[in-house]
């Protein structure tokens, strides 16, 4: 371990990927250039938007065709998952358009339960299959169903098998909420861990256990903006510059230098998402 004597300095000079952001979300249209100008300014180097139905994965991807460093994501999330019969063409077009990165997000949400269980299961199926098929990582999103979207993911594995390659990451669990003995397995598995705000809050000690257990070359960082702003931002909405915050905290709780952790997870990120020829 080196002394961390970086940590408490807001350097500029550092590249950082926000893997996970909703800039499309309506609270931010008003402000999005100046969102976008603080975020370059930062050091954000680029930044996964991501779709939650068709409508918004479009967004994404209009949002990416302006600018280079911005890329996209397409899917329906599990609380749309009712509404995936109508979208599955349309999502299947996008899929193929070559415009996206990745399909999510997908997964499982049974704290909310927006959509039956049953119709996110099926939902969720169906992405896995298409990303296989377009040869695209995943992002997943799993809340309150911490063994059941585990199981789907190790049987998909077993069945298709590293379909990107034996060392790309297949996927990654966008804001882990899980413990460190579910993080293991998730890498194990072949997907990377990203970490969003929620891992700077006082009380999430076992986040912070899952962060400092974790290694670098299986971290993402995401804000997941407009929701869960990292300390000490909270109560303002959520935006990519502030991935940083959740950077300089992580790399703070795990003794690192804030460029390693910074170094490693925009390599990370180019890597599962094949960017700059990553
Ligand atoms: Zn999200």
């Amino acid at each position: 371990m080196t002394q961390n004597i970086d940590v408490y300095t807001d350097r500029n000079d550092l590249n950082w990927v926000d893997s996970h952001a909703h800039t499309w979300s309506e609270e931010l249209t008003a402000d999005y250039q100046e969102i976008m100008n603080r975020a370059w300014a930062s050091g954000i180097s680029e930044i996964i938007e991501v779709g939650v139905d068709v409508p918004t994965s479009k967004l994404a991807a209009k949002l990416a065709s302006t600018d280079r460093r911005i890329h996209a994501v397409c899917g329906i999330h599990p609380h749309d998952a009712d509404k995936y019969d109508q979208q599955h063409l349309d999502l299947q077009e996008l899929a193929t358009s070559g415009d996206f990165v990745a399909i999510g997000e997908i997964g499982l949400d049974f704290y909310r339960n927006f959509s039956p269980p049953d119709q996110q299961y099926k939902a969720f199926e169906k992405q896995l299959e298409l990303a296989r098929i377009n040869n695209l990582p995943v992002v997943i999103h799993s809340r309150n169903a911490d063994s059941e979207t585990y199981s789907i993911l190790k049987n998909w594995v077993s069945k298709v098998g590293k379909y990107l390659g034996t060392s790309r990451p297949i996927g990654m669990l966008h804001c882990f909420s899980g413990n460190s003995e579910l993080s293991k397995k998730y890498q194990d598995l072949g997907f990377l861990i990203s970490l969003a705000g929620p891992v700077t809050y006082k009380k999430n000690i076992e986040l912070q256990k899952v962060a400092k257990l974790l290694p670098l070359s299986k971290m993402l960082i995401e804000t997941d903006c407009p929701y869960l702003t990292p300390t000490p931002y909270r109560g303002k909405l959520n935006e990519p510059a502030y991935v940083k915050a959740t950077g300089m905290f992580i790399a703070n709780i795990k003794k690192e230098k804030i460029s390693s952790v910074a170094k490693a997870t925009t390599e990370n990120a180019k890597f599962l998402f094949e960017i700059n020829g990553g």
